[in-house]
């Protein structure tokens, strides 16, 4: 196996939108059609204009009825920003997604992204005959970065990143799936807004 040369610098990636090339949520709401409603909400969201929570909670109400199996297959085959994968593949001991997307629907990409489920720090779901009921518990995303005593870089895309990158010892927006929030750019200590980029940066870490 191939060693970090850097073992003390860890990645914390965001998922939607930073690992993957599509929100996942506004994806699998086309299988019922609402896709328009949901990108929207989503959209709103990650520029900061709808609480987190909230909207989590409602976008997640709106899909709940999709048959388990079929939500996750079907989010299995999003769009992923492939070179950004590779990265993490090669580097998978050191790489960590940080998302607050729903356990029971992302586990299949998680093994496709390559990392191991502990990996992975996500939102829990109830779930009663193959079916989501609800949210037992929404991802505190500062809370899990706090908890790594490492060097810790931060990646991700939305407004529900701040918290995230300002916590890390260095904040990364990244702006190649959507356009960044002023907000989220003043508050990143590194704006990249290609995937070559992004990679190049990740790469200098462990130089
Ligand atoms: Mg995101």
């Amino acid at each position: 196996m191939k060693e970090p040369i850097t073992l003390d610098t860890i990645f914390l990636f965001d998922l939607d939108s930073t690992i993957t090339s599509k929100e996942i949520l506004p994806y699998i709401a086309s299988i019922k059609g609402i896709e328009k409603e949901l990108e929207k909400m989503t959209e709103e969201t990650m520029k900061g204009h709808l609480p987190f929570r909230e909207s989590f909670l409602a976008r997640v109400d709106l899909l709940k009825d999709i048959p388990l199996e079929e939500a996750a297959d079907v989010i299995a085959s999003v769009p992923l920003n492939e070179k950004l994968v590779a990265f993490i593949r090669e580097h998978k001991d050191i790489c960590f997604i940080i998302t607050g997307n729903l356990d029971v629907w992302i586990g299949k990409l998680v093994e496709r992204i390559g990392l191991e489920p502990d990996h992975c720090f996500c939102s829990t779901a109830e779930v009663t005959d193959g079916q989501v009921t609800g949210v037992e518990k929404i991802l505190d995303k500062v809370a899990v970065t706090t908890n790594f005593e490492r060097y810790r870089v931060a990646i991700g895309d939305g407004n529900n990143d701040i918290g995230m990158i300002r916590t890390a010892e260095v904040g990364i927006a990244f702006g190649g799936v959507r356009e960044l929030s002023e907000r989220m750019k003043e508050e990143a200590d590194i704006v990249c807004l290609t995937e070559d980029e992004l990679i190049e940066t990740l790469n200098g870490f462990l130089i």
